[in-house]
């Protein structure tokens, strides 16, 4: 039986069903700017999804490096604005592939008067001006580095302030002139001078920071204060409005998720048919994952029964009209998770020195 499914699959399905509100974040390098708060409407069920199969149409740049921040489809809830990505005050948004809502062109979404509409009284607002990275509708969900480097930021963006700006925020050095950012984490699992691989877990998305709604900010910077850039680079037709932009820095020219081993887990529990009161347990996931295995009675207690590195069997001994099942996590090297439990076994009470049913 399968009880629980990976935590960020989970955090999917409960995406339409949950606020997510897309914030401003301080781009390294630049001025604070105050900024209003929106509540993302929950009842948006259309929007992009980056599914991580899609195309954007463009080859990748020269110095492509990226794949998502995340595993699994989620909505994109705010995009990289080439006009201009700098939080002023403007009155149109400029999508990468050339895409212009505005004041003038659409006017204010009607469900969504914070964003601008793609056309009149259209429902495809793009969100929000002034806006220089991605904010994804990740609702506490693990967070992987985009790519391999080492960690330049694992704080608190403004020291010791947790409800100013990306709040809880992970920053790292790629060593070609360019930064990840990743902000609003409720959790950071990496810290200052660690080197990171491709897809290895980080954190924990959340809201701290401005936010009225759990949400991931995924930025591209240059370094040193350079400014951002569109991971997503910029196919319009008309010249890139935003002149620090490098291209599309996916690998292969389109957003993907990192080609990494992901843990899921399988458990299998069977009695000995000369010995019922012996249960043959059994656990596995692709991959070697590491795994800590618990035994669960008929009262729900469970106990820590044992751990291994890679998948594993094991005999349990039961008790006479008990009832046992059996629970398997697995963790990747990179931190990813997932678990699941067996079948309820039931050892038979002992009647005349046999076994009864
Ligand atoms: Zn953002």
């Amino acid at each position: 039986m399968r009880v629980l499914v990976l935590l960020f699959t989970l955090g999917c399905l409960l995406l339409s069903a949950l606020p997510a509100q897309a914030q401003s974040a301080l781009p390294p390098g630049n001025k604070q700017i105050k900024y209003s708060r929106w509540a993302y409407p929950s009842q948006v069920a259309y929007g992009p999804i980056e599914d991580g199969i899609g195309s954007t149409g463009m080859a990748p740049a020269r110095s492509a490096f990226l794949t998502l921040p995340f595993m699994g489809p989620h909505y994109v809830t705010s995009v990289f604005s080439h006009c201009y990505p700098d939080y002023g005050t403007y009155t149109r948004v400029c999508r990468y592939d050339g895409t212009v809502a505005s004041a003038s062109v659409g006017g204010p979404d009607p469900d969504f008067t914070a964003g601008f509409a793609q056309t009149p009284g259209g429902h495809d607002f793009l969100y929000y001006a002034g806006h220089d990275g991605y904010d994804y509708g990740l609702y506490y969900e693990p967070i992987a580095a985009a790519a391999p480097g080492r960690v330049m930021l694992a704080n608190w963006l403004v020291p010791g302030c947790e409800t100013c700006l990306s709040g809880k925020t992970v920053e790292i050095d790629h060593g070609n002139g360019l930064l990840t950012f990743y902000g609003h984490l409720s959790r950071i699992d990496v810290s200052k001078g660690q080197y990171v691989t491709r897809g290895q877990v980080i954190g924990i998305s959340g809201m701290t920071g401005t936010a009225t709604g759990p949400h991931l900010h995924f930025g591209v910077y240059h370094m040193n204060g350079g400014g951002p850039v569109d991971p997503y680079g910029w196919g319009g037709s008309s010249p890139d409005p935003w002149s620090k932009d490098v291209g599309d820095l996916w690998l292969g020219g389109s957003p993907r998720f990192a080609s990494i081993q992901m843990p899921s887990v399988t458990v299998g529990a069977a009695q000995q048919l000369d010995n019922p009161a012996n249960i043959n347990v059994s656990w596995a996931s692709p991959g070697s994952m590491h795994f800590t295995v618990y035994a669960v009675n008929q009262n729900g207690v469970r106990t820590l029964w044992t751990t291994t590195t890679g998948n594993g069997s094991a005999t349990f001994h039961g008790k006479p009209g008990q009832r046992y099942w059996f629970w398997a996590s697995a963790t990747s090297d990179l931190g990813w998770n997932d678990a699941a439990g067996s079948d309820v076994v039931r050892v038979p009470s002992i009647n005349h020195g046999e076994a009864s049913t």
